[in-house]
């Protein structure tokens, strides 16, 4: 007898030209074969849109992809159609003769992939009724959570659709979720027992290391005499990315700024001496480092507190991408607290914000494995300590916490 995985190669090469899976894809593939429910949490890049695409292929009926973005669904819908696949996407801007005629395929069945921006599903209603669907797939599914980061209220529309179609295998994914964010999604869509698949958030080679921020600049100027190579200083407000940038260069480094207020120009320009080597230090707000694909980002430093851990995990994940060694240390403060406690109080969403910057603040106040801590934030079950971060190097039985406490406190 064949194996699933011997019959979904054959797919995989057919219509993708790809020999072999990229973790977790084909156990998340075959869960959804034998129907059950998944929740897939894979980092950006992990090829998430082939789990689903490729169940579908492998199954009767119609998959309803359920996606965000126009721009996305039409990107993968236009590489699907060059691959051979039958695949359409139905939202508001298109002509009324297009989206009769994508009705009409959808109707007669003659779809593999339906891609749905969630505010158009309500019109769907009767429709899916009457279709043969293999599955539902709910792409960038954090957007259903209020915890999550880029919270979307359509997305709550989907909750109905697993209690109307209970036969049908449920395909959620996203890049990041927290645990609570996790727990979250299975509930709102109502797949209590869908398989959970985590990509390890792991990141071995990142040395965490976090100091009290008293004396930040001297310690930070001591940092950089032992490290040549380069790496991002992250502050909280630009002008303060302007005032470390020339305390460094008054130092004799070769440092710039780089925040949203500067011109577009200004800004590519020095992202360019960046990733070319010409200007090795960046102290920039969080507005930096999207998109820039730099491997040999050997430092980053957290001048202040991040305001929760996703978007620490996330700035991190910018040292290191070659694989090897990289230092990632951050600076803690209460009045970093103080501050972003007082962001948070003009915001809509302050309790889950508050609940998330409670977690940094312990993630920094810790005592044990900092890796432990991180991982076990994005719901990874890990116990033993890495090694390689500042608390298992130097255990806190040799430091004094009341020391600690004290720099802390006037940092
Ligand atoms: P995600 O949504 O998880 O960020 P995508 O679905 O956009 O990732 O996939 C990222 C890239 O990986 C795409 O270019 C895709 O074609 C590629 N990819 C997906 N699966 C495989 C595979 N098994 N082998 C090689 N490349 C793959
Ligand atoms: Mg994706």
């Amino acid at each position: 007898m064949m194996t699933q995985e011997q019959e979904l190669l054959p797919l995989l090469k057919k219509y993708f030209g790809y020999d072999s899976f990229k973790p977790n894809q084909l156990s998340i593939i075959e869960d959804a074969l034998q129907q059950k429910d998944v929740l897939a949490i894979m980092p950006t890049g992990g090829g998430k849109s082939l789990c689903y695409q490729l169940t579908a292929l492998a199954l009767e009926g119609t998959a309803i992809v359920i996606s965000p973005l126009i721009a996305l669904m039409k990107d993968q819908v236009d590489v699907l159609k060059a691959n051979g696949i039958a695949a359409e996407y139905y939202n508001s801007s298109q002509s009324v003769e297009t989206q009769q005629e994508i009705l009409g395929k959808l109707e007669r069945g003659e779809l593999k992939l339906f891609y749905v921006a969630p505010e158009s599903l309500g019109f769907f209603n009767n429709i899916l009724g009457n279709l043969k669907i293999s599955l539902f797939a709910v792409d960038e599914a954090h957007c259903i959570s209020s915890w999550g980061h880029d919270f979307r209220p359509a997305y709550t529309q989907l909750g109905g659709l697993k209690r109307r179609f209970s036969n049908i295998p449920f395909m959620a994914l996203t890049a990041t979720a927290d645990k609570t964010t996790q727990d979250d999604i299975v509930d709102q869509l109502s797949i209590p027992n869908a398989n959970r698949h985590l990509a390890s958030f792991n990141r071995p080679n990142l040395y965490l290391d976090v100091k009290p921020a008293q004396d930040r600049i001297k310690h930070i100027l001591e940092f950089l005499e032992e490290r040549l190579e380069s790496g991002i200083i992250y502050c909280l407000s630009r002008k303060s990315t302007e005032a470390i940038a020339e305390k460094l260069r008054n130092a004799g480094f070769k440092a710039k700024a780089y925040h949203a207020g500067m011109s577009s120009e200004e800004r590519s320009l020095v992202q360019e001496e960046f990733i070319t080597d010409k200007v090795p230090i960046i102290a920039a707000t969080i507005a930096f480092g999207m998109g820039i694909d730099k491997s040999n980002v050997r430092w980053v430093i957290h001048y202040n507190l991040p305001k929760n851990i996703e978007g620490y995990y996330q700035e991190i994940g910018r040292g290191g991408r070659d694989g090897l060694p990289a230092h990632a240390l951050l600076f803690y403060s209460f009045a970093d607290v103080a501050q972003l406690r007082r962001f948070i109080t003009q915001s809509e969403n302050s309790d889950v914000e508050y609940a998330k910057l409670e977690r940094m603040q312990q993630f920094a106040e810790a005592l044990s494995c900092r890796r432990i801590a991180l991982l076990n934030y994005f719901g990874e079950q890990v116990t033993q300590g890495c090694g390689n971060c500042d608390i298992c190097t130097a255990p806190p039985a040799y430091f004094d916490a009341t020391v600690l406490a004290q720099k802390v406190c006037s940092g």
